[in-house]
């Protein structure tokens, strides 16, 4: 039994405050993710600061959108009545995750964090650059079919495992957060990185700043017509993305006026289809443009010996999915 300390102030500065001075520190909130791994030895922390007592469970409507505290549970997001009439992308995306127990317990700023699923990261007998930096990463010639497509590098090959970061990509979702110089604001698209030199930084987080909130601009909200999240994995529940697609199209007299892609099981962070919504923009809503779509979002793939299969899979999912979201497929 490794001894930490334990905090669970109930005001954000003495939270953060608590960890400030802590460089082994861990904001504790809904622990799915986090006793896990202290329990498996890829955390050993000195301090845990609980931050359950926190004012952060708020969801409500603004001016703007919708605010999400980030103590709000991942169920009590995916069953909120606004979330499911105005964001049912980010419902539909939440509730493709885990089960409903876990979904109880996690939190939005816990599920913004939560690491890597790669097997190599979980075994400490094995090299894994994110979890030692500079011990070589065992996926690379090992077994990857869980790896990633797009924005790898040759320390890390890794994929975000969240199916809410997800959704939160495709709508645009901006990222509250405080620390010790104040409060912050990160765009979803900057706030998980791609791995880079550095695979053991996840996201553009600093060290001891907590995540407050996550809003959705308004605009989101026009897409909440014509969604569809498609999760493919080896289980039909309990089982991580081996790509998802979030798809939200805003259609008028069956032309596509604006388009919001984004897929998971494919990058180190959530992967914004950009090129391919481009594409769509102005087009009619048939399967063909679907194609024609899909294949735009796959250029600059790489797979590795035990992804290739991905690279059928990744488009044949885009296409689903749009089908799906626009009722050409049920
Ligand atoms: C068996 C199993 C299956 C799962 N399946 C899926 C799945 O299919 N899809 C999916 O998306 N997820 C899945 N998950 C992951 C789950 O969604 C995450 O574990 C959960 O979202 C993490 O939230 P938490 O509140 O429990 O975080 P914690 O475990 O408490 O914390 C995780 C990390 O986030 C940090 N943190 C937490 N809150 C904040 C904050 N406010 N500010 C700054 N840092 C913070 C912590 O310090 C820690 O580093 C699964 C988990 C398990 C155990
Ligand atoms: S892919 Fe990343 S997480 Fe997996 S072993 Fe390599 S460095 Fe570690």
């Amino acid at each position: 039994m490794n001894q930490f300390q334990y905090a669970r102030p109930a005001e954000k500065a003495a939270a953060i405050k608590s960890l400030a001075k802590e460089p082994n520190g861990y904001f504790l909130a809904g622990g799915t993710n986090l006793v896990d791994m202290m329990k498996m030895g890829l955390v050993v922390p000195d301090k845990l600061v609980d931050i359950n007592r926190l004012p952060l469970k708020k969801i409500e409507k603004t001016a703007s959108g919708m605010h999400i505290g980030a103590l709000a549970s991942n169920s009590e997001v995916a069953e909120h009545d606004y979330v499911k009439a105005q964001y049912p992308l980010l419902a539909m995306a939440i509730n493709a995750g885990a089960s409903p127990q876990l979904r109880n317990m996690a939190t939005v700023g816990g599920n913004l964090m939560q690491r890597t699923r790669c097997p190599y990261f979980f075994d400490t007998a094995m090299p894994c650059n994110k979890r030692t930096p500079g011990s070589g990463c065992g996926a690379l010639e090992g077994i990857n079919r869980m790896h990633a497509l797009f924005g790898a590098s040759d320390k890390c090959i890794a994929v975000n495992p969240s199916d809410m970061n997800v959704a939160l990509a495709a709508l645009d979702a901006t990222i509250h957060v405080t620390g010790v110089k104040g409060p912050r604001t990160i765009k979803i698209g900057d706030f998980h990185r791609l791995p880079g030199d550095h695979p053991e930084l996840d996201n553009t987080l600093q060290k001891g700043e907590l995540i407050t909130a996550v809003d959705l601009p308004v605009a989101s909200s026009a897409y909440n017509q014509h969604v569809y999240y498609l999760k493919i994995r080896d289980r039909t529940s309990y089982a991580f993305a081996l790509v998802s697609v979030a798809a939200a199209l805003h259609i008028e007299n069956n032309t596509i006026t604006g388009a919001r892609l984004a897929m998971g099981g494919v990058a180190h962070k959530p992967w914004r289809l950009t090129t391919a919504e481009a594409f769509l923009k102005g087009k009619a809503v048939n399967e063909d443009n679907f194609k024609q779509a899909a294949q735009i979002a796959m250029q600059g793939a790489k797979a590795y010996e035990y992804n290739k299969f991905k690279l059928r899979l990744a488009p044949n999912a885009i296409v689903q999915s749009l089908k799906m979201a626009t009722g050409l497929a049920s």
